[in-house]
């Protein structure tokens, strides 16, 4: 899912990768790339626009941030704001203070209703619920069967008007109404209690279209049952439908959740783009195959860096931002300029950088492919880690002046690290190297 729209926002984005400085018209060019990637995943229009002009905003009026480059900025700027589009923070079920919780189940026929039912039963019942389905689907012939085998793959109890036999061939065939699901749904309750099931899942009949008719009876449901969340459940297949029928449905029956269907069949997701920003109501859960583990809480935070493709470099620009001491690499770059750069400053650094994780890893995010991973594979953290052993096997005094570092010293210095003697020199050899050529090639650039 999502493949094409994550290939064009990543291109739209690269252009910015190795710019120093941003200046407006890159901003806006990275805006219509942005906005062509939206419009062709079939992001509503008035999603895309203000999506756009968000992203602007912030980016040119942007704070100068201490660890971010302008391009990273617009970056985290872009992934923030397809976080908020999706809805923000992971809205949960919410649970009623008196069990049962009652859940509706809403939507068109074949959006995906009975197999969520299964899916989420089975998702509750690893969490330690007792799940019970109740079948109101009394329209589509087979639904309530269709139902009974999904619970009892998921394992879970179906309260059924009379399980598989009452529906009247006739009827059933017709696809005619049969039995009043209303009054289903209420003895499902009942029985919910009497049993002492924790939640109660209520599937109901769906239409081909939107009707009247449907509208009706859910809301008759609705209205009789008071459940604690009704989830509108939508095949984000649909398309730009999606937003339509799911307005439709918020006027004529409201909900409080949305259910994405099939989100393994949409390759461009803009159904779960518009949908929140549309409705003002959150997704809750994503169904993403048949098969009643393909199935998920919905993250708009993993969504968004899945969107983006970059989840590893949105995370790498979070931990920089975390552990980055801005005035340490301050003091430090005045000091590498002027060639006072001490043993203490660079293991600041080594162990500022390193707090990130292992470097290999920081260097395996950096979009860079082959080349970036090879010599990601090159780096040796044992050798870190013994530079690091050395300096703190020095006094203060040595590290301010690695100069008194006379061969006792550097014997003791090797005894108390663990390393020979050697190491020692060559560590203080390429650490004056360094030194004299940074404040060279500071003295040649005015740093
Ligand atoms: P209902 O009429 O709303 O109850 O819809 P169903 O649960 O009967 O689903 C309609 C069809 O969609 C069935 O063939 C399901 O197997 C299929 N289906 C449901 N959810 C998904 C999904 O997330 N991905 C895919 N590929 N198929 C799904």
């Amino acid at each position: 899912m999502f493949e094409s729209l994550s290939d064009r926002l990543n291109s739209a984005l690269s252009g910015l990768r190795g710019k120093g400085k941003l200046t407006e018209a890159d901003i806006n060019a990275t805006a219509r790339e942005i906005r062509l990637a939206l419009l062709e995943a079939d992001v509503s229009l008035t999603v895309v626009r203000a999506f756009i002009n968000r992203i602007k905003e912030r980016a040119v009026g942007a704070e100068v941030s201490q660890a971010l480059n302008p391009a990273q900025q617009v970056i985290k700027i872009v992934n923030e704001e397809l976080v908020q589009i999706l809805g923000g923070e992971t809205r949960r079920l919410s649970l009623a203070k008196n069990p049962p919780t009652v859940i509706m189940l809403a939507g068109l026929q074949g959006a995906g209703k009975t197999t969520l039912a299964g899916k989420l039963s089975k998702h509750l019942v690893k969490q330690g619920h007792t799940p019970m389905l109740v079948a109101c689907d009394l329209q589509r012939p087979g639904a309530v069967q269709q139902l009974q085998i999904v619970g009892e793959r998921a394992g879970v109890t179906t309260f059924a008007p009379d399980p598989g036999t009452s529906i009247d061939s006739l009827e059933h065939e017709m696809g005619t109404s049969h039995g009043d699901p209303v009054e289903v749904a209420r003895a499902g309750i009942e029985e919910a209690k009497r049993t002492q099931h924790d939640i109660v899942i209520v599937d109901t009949a769906g239409r081909l279209g939107i009707d009247e008719t449907l509208m009706t009876q859910a809301r008759n449901i609705r209205e009789a049952i008071n459940p604690d969340e009704v989830l509108f459940v939508i095949d984000s297949m649909i398309g730009q439908d999606a937003v339509d029928t799911a307005e439709a449905f918020r006027d004529g029956v409201d909900f409080t959740g949305v259910v994405l269907t099939k989100l393994d069949g949409d390759a461009r997701g803009g159904a779960a783009l518009s949908i929140r920003e549309v409705t003002g109501k959150p997704i809750m859960f994503a169904s993403t195959g048949e098969k009643l583990d393909d199935f998920d809480v919905f993250h708009p935070e993993r969504m968004a860096s899945r969107i983006l493709g970059m989840g590893d470099v949105l995370s790498l620009i979070e931990q920089a931002e975390a552990v980055m001491d801005q005035e340490k690499a301050e003091v430090a770059a005045q000091k590498l300029g002027s060639g006072e750069l001490t043993l203490e400053d660079f293991l600041d650094q080594m162990l500022m950088i390193r707090r990130m994780g292992p470097i290999g890893n920081i260097l395996k995010m950096l979009p860079g492919g082959k080349q970036m991973s090879q010599m990601a594979d090159m780096v040796d953290e044992k050798q870190l880690d013994r530079i690091q052993a050395i300096i703190r096997g020095m006094t203060p005094a040595e590290r301010d002046n690695p100069k008194i570092l006379n061969a006792s010293r550097r014997k003791r210095i090797a005894n108390g690290s663990g390393v020979t003697v050697s190491e020692v020199n060559k560590l203080v050899e390429r650490f004056f190297e360094a030194r004299k050529m940074m404040g060279q090639m500071a003295g040649q650039f005015g740093m």
